[in-house]
């Protein structure tokens, strides 16, 4: 739990900046076309931004954590 609340203290941050972006359309970081994404985190503290189809498929192997 603890590693979860750095991640959130982390996110937070990445959330606010992504604010000031138009965060209606961007790039999927996973298949690369411009979506309409929402963002993640996987087990490693990283930040993906993912379109509904991505994320679809990463759940079924792995956790992913919205931010
Ligand atoms: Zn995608």
């Amino acid at each position: 739990m603890l590693k979860l609340a750095f991640w959130k203290k982390n996110l937070s941050i990445v959330k606010d900046s992504a604010k000031v972006r138009d965060i209606k359309s961007q790039k999927c970081s996973r298949c690369g076309q411009i979506k309409h994404i929402a963002f993640y985190a996987d087990e490693y503290g990283g930040v993906k931004g993912l379109c509904k189809e991505c994320r679809k498929e990463i759940e079924k192997n792995r956790e992913l954590f919205p931010i």
